[in-house]
């Protein structure tokens, strides 16, 4: 029995009784810690082969996951131009899985891979130019004047000239997520929402207790695997030390690399604005997208600080966001602004990805800000984890130290 929250667990047993007449055979317990974007991504994708138990801290609505947060960009050429060839080709990789995951959910979420713009002002031609230089992949084209107007009619005419991207996409992420919530909430997946995991050196506890406590069973019962996905929650990670891995110090350095690169983002409603897809304005002072989400709405962002500073939004960022909107479109002037908000993306010091597996421990952990762009390659090659598959080497050939397994390592 789960003492320090009783009412909580006493919903198991029914819960189970419900689903479990048709499900017959019982399925083995893994846990997932954190229902941001990679938990609920896999809580959906493992709750038919296992009984999935998601903890998160937060409401169901997460709104302090970065998944929340986040403008989803899924722009792999763009973002190539500030990090690795690797990131990029599993960002196309990834792009093309996304559809089949949406299948998966029971609503319908903005998901569009229409390309996007880059533009310069005249003045700023040499930012435009550097930015081209920089790119690692060769799929883009320069517009002129007209391709450029007959592309996006609405766009301030005093841009020149452009970079068409064809092949970048973006979704809604508020939709997924609140999707991915209805799809949960319909499965037989038990969501502790508002209950935080920590980690210490006996191993993962909700409120002092062992994590196992929750599966109401056996002493000796355990979870077949416990997939870490708390995003920054993981930064002072003491589980990733001595008792539960061997291997804790290799670990436990580390997670403890992991730092949050702050963000803001700015949501706005602006039904005179006619963009079809995302525009990114390279800016001296403030490279920033602006990305139409459908009915009006655009997401504008994002920042990029190198500072844990959890704060609201500065005026300077405001200011920033707003000013990159109004210069590459004048109908943002009577734009609603629906919201001015601030995050962390969760990052290692490389700013690359990474999935440590130790025994039945998958972390996976530091997607910065390319979450979006590479879940749905992230979510698979956990899978193959998960599932034994180790036939798949698409994804390491691209990324040979994606996966860290400490499991094999030597006891310190
Ligand atoms: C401003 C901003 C803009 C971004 N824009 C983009 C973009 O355009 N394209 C893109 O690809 N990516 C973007 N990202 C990055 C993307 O949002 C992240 O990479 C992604 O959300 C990381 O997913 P995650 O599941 O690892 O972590 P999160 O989404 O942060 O989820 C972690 C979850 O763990 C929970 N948690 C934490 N601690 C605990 C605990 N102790 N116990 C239980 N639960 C816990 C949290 O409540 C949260 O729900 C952006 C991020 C930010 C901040």
């Amino acid at each position: 029995m789960f003492e320090s929250d009783g009412s909580r667990f006493a919903e198991l047993p029914a819960q189970d009784a419900n689903n479990g007449e048709n499900r017959g055979e019982k399925k083995p317990p893994i846990a997932i810690l954190g229902a941001g974007l990679m938990g609920r991504m896999l809580a959906i994708s493992l709750m038919d082969d296992y009984q999935v138990f998601l903890f998160d801290k937060d409401s169901k609505e997460g709104q302090q996951s970065a998944a929340y947060l986040a403008a989803a960009m899924l722009a792999p050429l763009a973002e190539s131009a500030d990090c690795s060839k690797e990131i990029m080709q599993l960002g196309e990789m990834a792009l093309e899985l996304w559809p089949a995951f949406l299948k998966k959910v029971d609503t319908p979420v903005f998901f569009q891979q229409k390309g996007s713009l880059i533009v310069a002002f005249e003045q700023d031609k040499s930012d435009l130019n550097q930015f081209k230089s920089r790119l690692k992949g060769r799929d883009y084209k320069r517009l002129s004047d007209s391709e450029m107007e007959a592309l996006e009619p609405g766009l301030n005419q005093y841009f020149k000239s452009a970079l068409y991207l064809p092949n970048e996409g973006q979704l809604d992420n508020r939709q997924l997520l609140n999707s991915m919530a209805t799809t949960l909430n319909d499965s037989d997946v038990f969501w502790f929402d508002s209950t935080a995991v920590e980690s210490t050196a006996s191993g993962f506890q909700v409120k002092g207790q062992p994590l196992e406590i929750f599966l109401n069973a056996g002493v000796n019962d355990t979870f077949d695997w416990i997939l870490d996905c708390r995003g920054l929650g993981s930064q002072t990670d003491a589980i990733l030390s001595e008792a539960v891995c061997d291997a804790a110090s290799d670990i436990a350095s580390r997670t403890s690399k992991l730092r949050g690169v702050r963000g803001e983002v700015a949501r706005i409603r602006a039904p005179d604005v006619h963009l079809t897809r995302p525009v990114r304005l390279m800016h001296p002072r403030y490279p920033i997208y602006i990305a139409p989400k459908g009915d009006g709405l655009f997401v504008v962002g994002a920042t990029q600080i190198e500072s844990e500073d959890s704060r609201n939004p500065t005026v300077r960022s405001t200011l920033e966001l707003l000013s990159a909107c109004f210069s590459v479109h004048s109908g943002f002037a009577e734009a609603e602004i629906l919201s001015i908000e601030s995050g962390l993306r969760p990052a290692y010091l490389d700013n690359k990805p990474k999935i440590i597996v130790k025994d039945k421990l998958i972390s996976v952990n530091g997607l910065f800000r390319h979450g979006y762009l590479l879940a749905p390659v992230m979510l698979q090659q956990c899978l193959n984890i998960v599932k034994g598959n180790i036939s798949d080497i698409s994804i390491t050939q691209i990324m040979p130290n994606l996966v860290e397994n400490l499991s094999a390592k030597p006891r310190r």
